[in-house]
């Protein structure tokens, strides 16, 4: 077993499993991924996925999905497509697909088991009165004048909550544990409530809802789950965990364990606050592709790939760490170095009149797809006397610092000629409309004539350019750990996205028209110094293309270097 460990990672939890297998204490790994379907899956549930379904693969094992939908008011059966789809795309495949509140009325029954074993009892305090008997870490609970009551009356008013004649929030069941328990969670947790709302699988059947402590353990138990593996925050709820399974008449005891959660750099991860963006309009959906959810990544330019490696990388401890966002970029950076086409695109066009080219020169260079793997192939670009270049690789006055365009200097244009600016023109506000330069035909795949070697600024041909509008990304947190802010709202970076209107190379536009109609894969593209790009496939139309900025060419906001 061992040498199969260091094919996927040596993790503690890995340590763990091998340790069960050479003590004979496992025959078989089953382990499962349990969402709850309230929202998309976040880079962090793409930790929870990588851990659990590396592990199954490498000891032949099984993982299920499981919708962990115990609570009919905050999910969705949007939400429940979504995450697999997003699974599937991360290219794993679960051997079950299951649902907590298929447990309905098994969990229904183990509750009245504890209930006959003296070991959970109807409530009446408020949920205000509940909170104040639990008492705290320095105070201890104390217990409710309800927690008395005979066995008989407790069955007669769980199925009488069963039945819908108490109202929401007038009676819960508790078990039956201890008031003065160290832990607070021990101190007789609420393991069923009332909700009237129409469940999305079980629709109006029930109108009392197990708590999630209650139905995880008995879950992971019905699936015959061996390793049960959660995040940090359920380290205490493990002995609840371990006490009601203790409890109740059930084969399988599986097992706990936890790994420390992702907290990524400038990001939050928090569903229930990236539904608080959504629903104030911050960013456009759970895709958009400034939060770090699955479908927000992959429309970013994002591959599964990427996100795994990422996974990898980070490992799997019980130490919290907030995680640097350059270590993601890093990803799919290393990725697309080696994958986009390399092409040329002005993001922000000004026009360079080439005067002493006729208004008819044309010529057509062949330039490679990727410089070190010819098995990209090529493509054509067309030069011409009119070309755009971006503004900012033009400046009115020299300076030694700005290597681009000046008057009076020159540049060499990528894949062509050496370019003398000579003069400008202006509209009335001032604002540079015309770049008129010479155009040094002796230059082609050769120095000057004075032997210099300038610097190269990427242009297309105004008879060869495509329109397109390109998103550019920044953080949408103007704060490292946002997560941790109250009021992370007022943290927005305005500029998170920004849109400018350009254009790219003519036959690489209708290239992409032809992948998007015949729904082809997608390519990636890297537009030579500026960065990598894919096409948005959610908002593109037919005529106007929209490219979302991936990752840049360097990385933007953390100076520290990656290896
Ligand atoms: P959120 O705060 O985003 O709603 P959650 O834990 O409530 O997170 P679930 O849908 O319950 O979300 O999570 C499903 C699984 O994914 C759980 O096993 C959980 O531990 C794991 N998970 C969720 N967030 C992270 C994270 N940031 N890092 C690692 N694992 C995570
Ligand atoms: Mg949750």
């Amino acid at each position: 077993m061992n040498t199969k460990i260091k094919k996927y990672q040596n993790n503690f939890i890995a340590q763990i499993i091998n340790k069960d297998f050479n003590q004979n204490k496992h025959l078989s790994f089953h382990t499962r991924f349990p969402p709850e379907p309230n929202g998309y899956l976040h880079i962090g549930h793409a930790k929870s996925i990588c851990l659990n379904f590396e592990l199954s693969k490498l000891y032949q094992g099984k993982c299920n999905l499981r919708f962990d939908d115990t609570n009919p008011l905050k999910e969705n059966v949007q939400y429940i497509q979504a995450i697999q789809d997003d699974i599937h795309w991360l290219g794993y495949k679960y051997d079950n697909i299951c649902y907590t509140s298929e447990y309905f009325s098994q969990l229904y029954q183990y509750a009245k088991e504890l209930i006959k074993k003296g070991l959970a009892y109807v409530d009446h305090l408020t949920k205000e009165e509940i909170r104040e008997y639990r008492g705290s870490l320095t105070k201890p609970g104390k217990n409710s004048p309800y927690r008395n009551r005979t066995i008989e009356e407790n069955i007669t008013l769980f199925k009488k909550m069963k039945k819908g004649e108490f109202s929401e929030g007038e009676v819960c069941l508790r078990a039956k544990i201890d008031m003065k328990s160290a832990s607070v969670i021990m101190r007789d947790p609420v393991i069923y409530r009332i909700i009237f709302a129409e469940h999305h699988q079980t629709k109006n059947k029930w109108c009392i809802y197990p708590m999630y402590d209650f139905a995880h353990c008995i879950s992971d138990a019905i699936e015959e789950i061996t390793h049960s593996l959660c995040t940090l925050e359920f380290q205490e709820n493990k002995l609840l965990y371990n006490w009601i399974l203790k409890n109740i008449n059930i084969k399988t005891h599986p097992k706990q364990y936890e790994f420390s959660r992702l907290n990524l750099e400038f990001c939050i991860l928090s569903k229930r606050k990236l539904s608080i963006l959504i629903k104030k309009n911050i960013i456009t959906g759970w895709d958009d592709p400034r939060i770090p959810t699955i479908s927000g990544l992959r429309r970013k330019g994002y591959t599964p790939d990427a996100i795994k490696k990422f996974c990898k990388k980070i490992g799997v401890t019980k130490q919290n760490h907030l995680i640097e966002f350059s270590m993601l970029e890093h990803c799919i950076r290393k990725e697309l170095n080696k994958t986009a086409v390399r092409t040329m695109a002005v993001l922000e066009p000004i026009k360079v009149f080439l005067y002493n080219l006729d208004h008819d020169h044309k010529e057509i260079f062949v330039v490679p797809n990727h410089p070190n793997n010819p098995d990209l192939g090529s493509h054509e670009i067309v030069f011409t006397n009119i070309i755009y270049i971006d503004r900012n690789d033009f400046k009115e006055q020299h300076n030694k610092k700005y290597k681009r365009l000046t008057l009076g200097k020159e540049v060499r244009l990528r894949h062509a000629y050496v370019i003398n600016a000579e003069k400008i023109e202006k509209d009335r506000e001032g604002n540079i409309t015309k770049i008129i330069c010479y155009c040094d035909l002796n230059t082609l795949g050769k120095k000057t004539k004075n032997n210099t070697n300038p610097s190269v600024i990427h242009w297309i041909s105004e008879k060869n350019a495509f329109p397109a509008e390109f998103r550019l990304y920044d953080q949408l947190f103007k704060i490292q750990n946002p997560e941790k802010e109250v009021n992370f709202l007022s943290y927005i970076n305005s500029k998170s996205k920004i849109i400018k209107n350009g254009f790219i190379e003519k036959k690489i536009g209708q290239n992409i028209q032809e992948t998007i109609e015949r729904k082809e894969k997608r390519i990636f593209f890297q537009f030579e110094r500026i960065g990598y790009f894919c096409i948005d496939e959610i908002e593109s139309k037919k005529r106007q293309l929209i490219f979302n900025r991936t990752v840049s060419l360097r990385e933007l906001w953390n100076p520290k270097n990656m290896n």
